[in-house]
């Protein structure tokens, strides 16, 4: 029997052998393979009852992915064909997970914890429609830019060619893991790259879904290749010669290390990470919309969303209203298992992550902030992570609470005096990935908007992506280039430029004025 290591609890080791449980493989040149190792279970979030196991690969496991990525992608024939032959495959993928809707959704809400509403709309359904998304991004890498002739090249024309890196590792976080795999795998396919995914090791089921759609898609052996496990595994594949970007969602910890590791071999990274977003209400915002806005943005997947906005930033006139309109507006918000349709608020992802989020809350209180909402694990229901939606009022902005991600569904609601100080607030966390200001005064949101450092700012509303558009990244410690619209594809390629002489007149050439003895 081969030996099991639980991410989680170590108790799972009593469900060795279980024919319950799930099983994803690694996933190598077009084959599932088992470990030659160790597998490790993972459990569902709303019943703390293992779900899945899936292998602690090897840095030699993660060496074959490598491998069989290099090989598809210098075989050329899914490197050279059209980027409109490559978004015919895209579209093939999305129809192989849409015809298993149900299953995956299934999946998913047990993998995540997330609730079954989020799960289909965001989850499932929004990375089906990421995918044909990037698919209508094809025709921007359909032919080189042309420039035309001018007086600086005098008798040539300039092209810019954007050509994929290569062999790209993509590395997952736990809490939308198919959505931010497609994010990162669709463009790098489009672009002509081959992948290797790392999956979180908390959430493998999404990885093996879209492994088992590239399969159904027909892609060539080794164009997409998914290597599960632990950190070990994920920095020796960061650390593989034969890798040549590295594209990560994660932690800022851990996005600072494999930027240290990338660093051996000169490997360029893309980096998406934390946040610490704020939601500024302004004095004349249509409150009401803008207290639900910031709740469904805190609480969404139980907080565990890297934009949600987790500090509120209100006037203090307005403050004690404010505060009591939020508390009423938590007090109908219904926790509970992921699939019940009934549930607004899931669990956390796992155990140890729950008491990381009650210990926020708790230490937040001893240091002066008053909980208006929550702060507990709810009553009656399952052995699974949950936490109620917390509302933390009287917040000094210096507080961890409000400094630290905490990717929980925990709103910190801070007063400010003028919008000056507003502004000082929300820029003042080392994150800067999104922000949203309230506002009925158009040109005043976005003067705000201006003066905040994040990525990205939405008015009078959250979470708006538009992948085909509009780029989202993080500045400052939140990240490092960007994902969506123009910017974000051409991260997955680089740029060659080919100079082109149309006049074969020696005496017009540049290097006609140094004669170098000739005749
Ligand atoms: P994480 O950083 O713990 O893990 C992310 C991935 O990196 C996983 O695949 C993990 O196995 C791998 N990993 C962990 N340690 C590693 C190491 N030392 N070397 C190489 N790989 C390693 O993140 P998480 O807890 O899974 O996800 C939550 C975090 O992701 C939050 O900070 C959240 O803000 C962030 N996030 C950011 C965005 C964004 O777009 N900016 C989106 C979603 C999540």
């Amino acid at each position: 029997m081969r030996p099991l290591v639980s991410v989680r609890n170590l108790w799972f080791n009593t469900f060795v052998g279980s024919a319950a449980l799930r099983a994803c493989s690694n996933f190598i040149a077009g084959q599932f393979t088992e470990s030659a190792t160790a597998t490790f279970v993972t459990d569902d979030p709303s019943t703390g009852q293992p779900l899945c196991t899936a292998p602690v690969s090897t840095a030699e496991e993660s060496k074959q992915a490598v491998v069989s990525a290099r090989a598809a992608f210098e075989d050329g024939a899914w490197s050279r064909t059209t980027p409109a032959s490559r978004a015919s495959v895209l579209v093939a993928l999305a129809e192989a997970m849409e015809s298993r809707f149900s299953e995956l959704e299934a999946d998913l809400v047990a993998d995540t914890g997330c609730t079954i509403r989020v799960t289909s709309m965001l989850q499932v359904g929004g990375a089906l429609a990421h995918l044909r998304d990037f698919a209508e991004m094809a025709p921007l890498l359909a032919a080189p830019q042309a420039f035309p002739i001018s007086e600086l090249n005098g008798f040539g024309q300039s092209e810019v060619y954007r050509e994929p890196h290569g062999v790209v590792a993509a590395f997952t976080p736990y809490n939308f893991p198919l959505l931010v795999l497609i994010w990162k795998v669709a463009p790098a396919l489009l672009a002509g790259n081959t992948v290797v995914v790392k999956p979180s090791p908390l959430t493998p089921l999404g990885a093996q879904a879209f492994a088992e759609a590239c399969q159904t898609a027909g892609l060539p052996p080794g164009v997409v290749n998914v290597v599960h496990g632990d950190a070990a595994v994920g920095q020796a594949l960061a650390a593989d010669p034969g890798v040549d970007l590295i594209t990560f969602t994660g932690s800022t910890a851990v996005g600072v290390a494999l930027m240290k590791t990338a660093a051996a071999t000169t490997k360029p990274v893309l980096l998406e990470m934390g946040g610490k977003s704020p939601s500024i209400l302004l004095d004349d915002a249509d409150v009401e919309l803008a207290t639900r806005g910031t709740l469904f943005a805190c609480m969404l997947n139980s907080g565990q969303v890297c934009a949600g906005t987790t500090r509120m930033l209100v006037p203090r006139r307005l403050y004690r209203d404010v505060c009591d309109l939020l508390k009423e507006r938590v007090a109908p918000m219904k926790v509970g298992p992921a699939d019940s349709e009934e549930s607004d608020v899931g669990p956390l992802i796992s155990q140890a992550h729950r008491d990381r989020v009650l210990a926020h809350i708790t230490g937040a209180v001893q240091q002066g902030a008053t909980l208006a909402t929550g702060g507990t694990i709810p009553e009656g229901l399952p052995p699974g992570y949950y936490v109620e939606p917390t509302v933390l009022v009287d917040v000094d902005p210096r507080m961890p609470v409000a400094q630290e991600e905490i990717f929980g569904p925990v709103l910190s609601v801070i007063p400010y005096d003028s919008v000056g100080d507003a502004v000082r607030i929300a820029n003042g966390t080392r994150y800067g990935l999104a922000a949203s200001v309230w506002s009925s005064d158009l040109s005043r949101a976005r003067d705000v908007a201006r003066r905040v450092q994040s990525g990205t700012v939405w008015i009078n509303d959250f979470g708006v992506a538009d992948v085909t558009r509009t780029p989202f990244g993080g500045r400052k410690q939140s990240g490092l280039g960007a994902e969506f619209g123009v910017e974000g594809l051409f991260a997955y390629t680089q740029p060659k430029s080919v100079y082109t002489a149309l006049d074969v007149d020696v005496d017009k050439r540049g290097y006609s004025v140094v004669s170098l003895g000739w005749d």
